[in-house]
């Protein structure tokens, strides 16, 4: 049986990989996280990224309706609003901009990074300054962002550590990361029980593209990750559902509401916020 180690916890992996549509995917017992092995290779989801994805029909119809997400993700921001300078905020995987445009609309200043270029064009015709590599392929800006902002991006990246270390050379100290990802606490119980009911199994595939990406972080995974990259004060919140008709967000609704009946510790909603604050190694007070 071979062994790895947890790159978010440092975790002993040993169990045998999970099979999973057409995927495999390696659990860590530390962190309860999984790993994308094989399956859809990296190059082949890049490819889609930079190229086709943000053509697809089902993607656009998806990110007219999250009005609900944003409102929600500039609640979570609104604490920088105090600050005597105009607060700067960095979008990574901005998609079409639409959340920039409600953050400028909020007194932000906004910019972007697309891989994609019909969302690149989207943005442009917004008035959005967006940029267009990864960031690994980008040098650190000298004026910093108050906020980097992740949403539902970070577990399609294959090494999410480099990113976000990659992602704190651009916050001001005391700056903020916030990262929205589905939640590896309800998305992993999921995926252990319901391949064993095939119907339901197909429903939740057809529902979710969650088992597609390269991570199902669970919130100890998350954790792990923004301390092992320098980020403190991390705080998880469930986010509001925005992915299929308004009667199955009230059907998820009522889900999350037993979820937390029966989950103490995590969240049970099917994604979550995750926030840290960035402190700078050279400026952590000796203790
Ligand atoms: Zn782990």
């Amino acid at each position: 049986m071979s062994q790895s180690t947890c790159p978010l916890c440092g975790g002993c992996r040993d169990s045998p990989p999970l099979e999973l549509h057409h995927s495999r995917y390696q659990f860590c017992p530390v962190c309860l996280s999984f790993q994308r092995l094989a399956g859809i290779s990296d190059d082949v989801q890049s490819h889609d990224f930079r190229l086709t994805y943000g053509a697809k029909r089902m993607i656009q119809n998806a990110a007219q309706d999250r009005h609900a997400l944003w409102t929600e993700v500039m609640g979570h921001l609104s604490i920088l609003k105090d600050s005597h300078e105009k607060p700067r905020l960095l979008d990574v995987g901005c998609g079409y901009g639409d959340f920039l445009i409600s953050a400028q609309g909020t007194g932000w200043s906004v910019s972007g990074i697309e891989i994609n270029p019909t969302m690149q064009d989207a943005c442009r015709k917004k008035g959005i300054e967006v940029l267009t590599k990864p960031l690994r392929d980008l040098t650190p800006p000298f004026v910093k962002f108050h906020t980097v902002t992740y949403l539902n991006v970070l577990d399609s990246i294959p090494d999410p550590l480099e990113e976000v270390r990659l992602a704190s050379q651009w916050i001001c100290p005391g700056g903020r990361i916030l990262i929205r990802i589905p939640n590896g606490a309800l998305h992993g119980m999921t995926i252990w029980h319901l391949p064993r009911v095939p119907l339901l199994w197909s429903r939740y595939l057809k529902l979710e593209a969650t088992p597609l990406n390269a991570w199902i972080f669970h919130p100890v995974g998350i954790r792990s990750l923004l301390e092992s990259a320098g980020f403190s004060k991390i705080k998880v919140y469930r986010s509001v559902p925005v992915s299929g008709s308004p009667f199955t967000r009230r059907v998820v609704r009522i889900i999350e509401s037993f979820g937390r009946i029966l989950s103490g510790t995590h969240p049970l909603s099917t994604s979550v916020i995750v926030e840290g604050e960035w402190t700078p190694p050279d400026t952590v007070p000796n203790t």
